[in-house]
């Protein structure tokens, strides 16, 4: 049986995840964790190798896919294309208005080093993508619903951050029940961004700060929460640290759509999750592997879940699939 030898590159909640997601799949071994701090400087775990990312070079041929665990604002955008000319790679990519771009760039490499590049995969975009483009094909006629929570979201959550007299603080998006409620029950509404989500914040504030001042800030933030009902609660460091120190998410797809003679078709996909970081390399991982195959019969270039049978994704070989999940 073929070991597929991975690679990670950044070492941050998805790089931890990652490492983690490799020891649950007895068909992957760990070769090393790539990052561009000083390796020497990294609080890391025992037995595994650390590089600098400069040391990647020195790899080719002894990595089959890199998973690179970048973040998406600034890092992925310059790190899949270098990597992905040397290496097979997979990303969680995010920026969603910005995919068709970074595919362009991806696959441009990717075809120059003749690597295989799985881009932007994960739960959203991934396996929500997945279930969007699966039921509106089955369901030509009909209304797709995305709704994200309740969980932390880390570029709100950095937001508060930024705003003066804040020490710290959290955001929880949470979609609003009743709406989905209604959807379940066969409403085909047209929602604007404000009922669809509501947008909880914690703060911690600094000692002499106008919290009434920090409030206003927060709430009229355009892009971030202008558009949502947004609430802000004051609590302490302790507070936060022993109730908002994990990292939940989850959130569902729903298609309500109908048939021929008009009957309704309502399907949904929903993740409840302790762990974003966590299931998102679960995801990354199985992407691998698919990466893997797919270089293996010669096909080259950007990919998206979109392009990858779902067979590929499992270790266990195509009979063994027929017979126990079809
Ligand atoms: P992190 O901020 O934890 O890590 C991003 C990078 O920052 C790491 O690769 C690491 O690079 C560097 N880094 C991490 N910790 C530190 C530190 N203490 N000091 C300095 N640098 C650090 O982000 P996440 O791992 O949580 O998420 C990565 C991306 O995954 C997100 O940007 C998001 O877009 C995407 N994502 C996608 C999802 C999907 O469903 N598609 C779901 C969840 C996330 P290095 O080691 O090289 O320094």
């Amino acid at each position: 049986n073929t070991i597929i030898k991975v690679g990670i590159s950044g070492y941050g909640n998805l790089g931890k995840g990652v490492h983690q997601a490799i020891a649950q799949n007895p068909d992957m071994e760990l070769v090393a964790i790539f990052t561009r701090r000083d390796p020497q400087q990294l609080e890391t775990p025992p037995g595994i190798h650390f590089e600098h990312i400069s040391a990647a070079g020195q790899y080719i041929g002894r990595i089959d896919v890199m998973i690179l665990c970048g973040g998406s604002a600034t890092d992925l955008p310059e790190q899949t294309p270098q990597l992905a000319e040397m290496f097979n790679t997979v990303d969680s990519f995010d920026t969603h208005a910005k995919i068709p771009e970074f595919f362009q760039s991806v696959h441009q490499a990717a075809l120059a080093g003749g690597r295989l590049s799985v881009i932007s995969t994960g739960w959203d975009p991934g396996l929500f993508s997945m279930n969007r483009l699966l039921m509106e094909a089955v369901l030509p006629e009909g209304q797709e619903y995305t709704f994200w929570g309740p969980g932390v979201s880390q570029g709100h959550s950095d937001a508060i951050r930024r705003v003066p007299g804040v020490k710290a603080g959290v955001q929880y998006t949470v979609p609003v029940q009743t709406v989905i409620d209604g959807i379940r029950a066969g409403d085909t509404p047209k929602l604007e961004t404000r009922q669809k989500h509501r947008r909880e914040c914690f703060v911690v504030a600094q000692e002499d700060a106008d919290r009434e001042q920090i409030r206003e800030a927060i709430v009229n933030m355009p892009n971030y929460f202008a558009d949502y009902d947004t609430t802000v609660t004051f609590i302490t460091q302790e507070q936060l640290d022993a109730e908002h120190s994990g990292m939940p998410h989850g959130g569902f797809v729903i298609r309500s759509g109908a048939s021929g003679n008009g009957n309704k078709q309502i399907a949904e996909f929903g993740l409840k999750l302790e762990s974003n970081p966590e299931f998102t390399a679960s995801v990354l991982v199985a992407y691998a592997r698919a990466a893997f195959r797919l270089s293996q019969e010669g096909q080259q270039g950007a990919k998206t879940v979109f392009d990858i049978p779902l067979g590929y994704l499992s270790p266990k070989p195509a009979e063994e699939l027929r017979r126990e999940l079809l």
